[in-house]
């Protein structure tokens, strides 16, 4: 089944509103089974948004259409709508009373121009009266067949509408439902994850889209059928499929985050954890206790920014510092001990890099070390999180997810060590343990 959305309104238009009707119209439909082909918009103005109408009902099954419900004369949509249609509108006796109430319960009088907002269509029509506010929508029914919903403008207003009885109304007409599975991936690039999995791309049922985040990649696997059961299989089978090609680097199957992940594999292995942080100051630490439930896992994180702060409140060696300079894999190697020493925590997280932009003790924007201690082992990688120099909130978002990761993974593999793919586009070599381990005294 086709559907577009019509949104209707000058404002709109001359950008004062942002149209937020037709993104939740979108989503909404999408689940409902229906390919959304053409999203419009179109000002208050009765022959354009006749002509929209008309064009809309000779390509697609169902056209949604929000705003110019309302009781005064730029509030046409309805006109409109029964004029592309060749339907005539009568005062329906039934909303014209609902409206009234509205207006005696709320102890004011009805003015004349509300009379319109009672005017509908007595055949090929059905009425879905308002609950949140005066103008009642309707669903018109063209002579091909296909159907024009019309809902009020205001938001809560609509949905509650759509909800109630545009949603229901679109299932029946419906054939199909759509459901998608989201698989979650950490450590590759986009380009390199997608050579991994040849052909997944052009699949068309289920589909396979990537969406990137900083450091990570969705990717949305999307099956339609008769019944939510029969679809999800579909989706089950492709996920199958990505999950042992990807396996490792992938975090979550439909999971919220990588945080959410990080928090609640800690809970279940009674893990508490630290971080010291260099070039992200608080971003890791920020985004673990965005998860509710933070406090179980997580007593305390330290922005070290300064040398002197690691050394005084870390630990780092001045040699250390003097040798190989804050952004190196021993100086992140006793940050990580450094912090989980210093908070009695099991595991201690640390970043030490260059956010750039240009370069810092001769080292490249994007060059991080990231180290992970449990007080018997440290584990430390080498990353450039970047390909280009100077974009320094990038360097922090990837940085925070490569943290997080290697805590999952760690947390993941236990009592494994830390096995990941290599992308060879964004090198991420996990300099060995036992080398890792010896930095520390450094
Ligand atoms: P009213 O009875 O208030 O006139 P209406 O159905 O005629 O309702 P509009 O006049 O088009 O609706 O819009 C009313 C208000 O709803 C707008 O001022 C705007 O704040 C909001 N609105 C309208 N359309 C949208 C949209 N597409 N996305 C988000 N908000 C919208
Ligand atoms: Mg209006």
């Amino acid at each position: 089944m086709k559907a577009e959305i019509i949104a209707v309104g000058t404002e709109l238009l001359l950008g004062n509103i942002l149209n937020t009707n037709a993104q939740y119209l979108s989503q909404e439909l999408a689940l409902l089974g229906y390919d959304v082909y053409y999203q419009s918009v179109v000002g208050d103005n009765f022959v354009r948004v006749k002509d929209c109408i008309t064009q809309a009902i000779n390509r697609s099954d169902a056209v949604i259409i929000t705003g110019g419900l309302g009781p005064t004369p730029d509030d046409l949509s309805k006109e409109a709508a029964a004029a592309a249609l060749g339907l005539e509108l009568f005062e329906d006796e039934a909303s014209l009373k609902q409206i009234e109430n509205v207006f005696k319960k709320s102890g004011r009088t009805m003015a004349d121009s509300n009379r319109k907002q009672a005017m509908f269509p007595k055949e090929n029509c059905v009425i879905f009266p308002n609950s949140n506010g005066t103008a009642p929508g309707c669903a018109m029914t063209a002579e091909n067949g296909s159907v024009v919903i019309l809902m009020p403008g205001v938001p809560y207003e609509m949905k509650l509408m759509f909800e109630t009885h545009a949603k229901p109304f679109l299932k029946r007409k419906s054939d199909k439902v759509i459901v998608s599975t989201n698989v979650h991936v950490a450590g590759l690039g986009e380009s390199y994850l997608t050579s991994l999995i040849p052909g997944f791309l052009d699949q068309t049922d289920p589909t396979v889209s990537p969406y990137c985040k900083p450091g990570q990649v969705t990717l949305r696997v999307t099956s339609s059928a008769k019944t939510v059961e029969e679809a999800t299989e579909k989706c089950q089978d492709t996920v199958n499929k990505l999950t042992s090609k990807l396996g490792k680097n992938v975090y979550g199957i439909n999971t919220p985050n990588l945080e959410t992940v990080v928090v609640q594999k800690l809970m279940q292995h009674g893990l508490k954890l630290a971080t010291a942080e260099s070039c992200t100051a608080g971003k890791i630490s920020a985004a673990i206790t965005s998860v509710a439930g933070a406090s179980g896992v997580f007593d305390f994180g330290a922005s070290t920014y300064s040398n002197e702060m690691k050394q005084k409140l870390l630990g780092v060696r001045a040699d250390t510092l003097k040798a190989f300079g804050a952004v190196s894999a021993e100086t992140a190697c006793q940050m990580s001990e450094g912090i989980r020493k210093y908070a009695g925590s099991d595991l201690g997280l640390s970043v030490t890099g260059v956010a750039g932009p240009g370069q810092s003790e001769n080292k490249p924007a994007g060059l991080v070390y990231i180290s992970l201690s449990n007080g018997e082992h440290t584990w430390v990688e080498k990353l450039m999180v970047v390909k280009a120099e100077n974009d320094r909130e990038k360097v922090r978002n990837n940085t925070v997810t490569a943290a997080l990761d290697l805590v999952r993974r760690y947390l993941d593999y236990l009592p494994d060590t830390l096995p990941c793919e290599t992308d060879p586009e964004s090198p991420t070599p996990i300099i060995p343990e036992q080398f890792a381990t010896s930095m520390l005294n450094k």
